[in-house]
């Protein structure tokens, strides 16, 4: 292997730690810790798993995580209810559903509900929105996760970057954040004409297709950096990311690993989002900060002290 490591499992802890000094320095003044409401319905056994994660992160950076569970076959109405009445309360400042939900349910319903100052996700039409005019948004986790550790790597500004998928979830944000980055940037897609050739010209390369190593050397320019998204199962139990690891690493500059790259980074973030809206609730947070430059503003203005 010739590339360098990107490191997410050491660059999300240092977000968590930040986001606990935030908290231990934030809520004496608010009097009260940031709220965290996290609903599962059904029982699928990954959402498990990542909803256990993410309250368990939360409650260690001095947060308060709350559960809410709906059966699998609960009705819209309930999951609405439940939405309207999270929304209305002032000790929640994030109001998450995991995905996916069962069929009968009407994600996009559920994600309008939920109010765009508690979306921590930033799946909300609104922040979806404001992210693309480079406003103040809850971004989502896991590109704005991509984008941190870029910014570990190096000087983005006029580099060419190319996302593969368009997910609301994933692609599109992240190119929306490399654009404004001032990347020149791509996005490849499973219609696309050539995507290797397209892939062979990028200094950066973020891989989220949700499809096993499919991303080999032979897509890579040298010395390109490259972020995997992916998280795949495979028969075997494994996990692999999206890019062939063992080839991929030969080439590029940078790269992450899968599993201890992009995926802590998701947590990370989380929690930094919700820290946000908590401050932004509590009127500590300018109206004109950048979400990007919050934890740094937050940082900064804690040293000034
Ligand atoms: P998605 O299925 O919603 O979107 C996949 C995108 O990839 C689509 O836009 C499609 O056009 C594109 N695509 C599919 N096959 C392609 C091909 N052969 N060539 C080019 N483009 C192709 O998936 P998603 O929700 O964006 O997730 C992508 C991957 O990232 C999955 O493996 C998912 O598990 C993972 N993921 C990881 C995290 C994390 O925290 N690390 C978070 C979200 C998603």
């Amino acid at each position: 292997m010739t590339a360098t490591l990107i490191d997410g499992k050491s660059e999300a802890q240092l977000i968590r730690e930040e986001v606990a000094r935030g908290v231990a320095r934030l809520a004496p003044q608010v009097g009260r810790a940031p709220g965290l409401a996290v609903i599962l319905v059904g029982a699928d056994p990954a959402s498990e798993i990542y909803v256990r994660h993410k309250q368990k992160a939360a409650k260690q950076a001095g947060m308060v995580s709350s559960l809410f569970r709906l059966a699998a076959d609960c009705s819209q109405e309930a999951l609405d209810a439940l939405i309207a009445d999270l929304c209305a309360r002032d000790d929640i400042d994030g109001i998450l559903c995991q995905l996916p939900l069962p069929p009968h349910l009407d994600a996009m319903r559920s994600l309008l509900a939920i109010r765009p100052e508690k979306d921590v996700d930033g799946f909300h039409p609104v922040n979806v929105g404001r992210l693309q005019m480079a406003l103040p948004a809850m971004i989502p986790c896991t590109p704005l996760g991509c984008r941190l550790l870029l910014e570990g790597c190096c000087k983005l500004d006029g580099l060419h970057a190319v996302v593969v998928g368009r997910s609301q979830i994933v692609g599109k944000p992240m190119a929306a954040l490399l654009l404004h980055a001032n990347c020149t940037t791509t996005i490849v897609h499973s219609r696309t004409r050539n995507p290797q050739a397209l892939c062979r010209e990028a200094d950066i390369l973020v891989a989220a297709l949700g499809r096993p190593k499919l991303i080999d050397a032979q897509w890579l320019k040298d010395g390109a950096i490259v972020v995997d998204v992916g998280i795949n199962r495979l028969a075997d139990g494994k996990i692999v990311g999206d890019v062939d690891f063992e080839s991929a690493s030969q080439k590029a500059s940078f790269i992450t690993p899968v599993p201890g790259g992009v995926g802590p980074m998701t947590i990370a973030c989380l929690l930094r989002n919700c820290l946000e809206s908590f401050a932004r609730a509590g009127g500590l947070v300018s109206e004109t900060t950048d979400s990007l430059s919050f934890l740094s503003s937050q940082a900064d203005a804690h040293q000034g002290q």
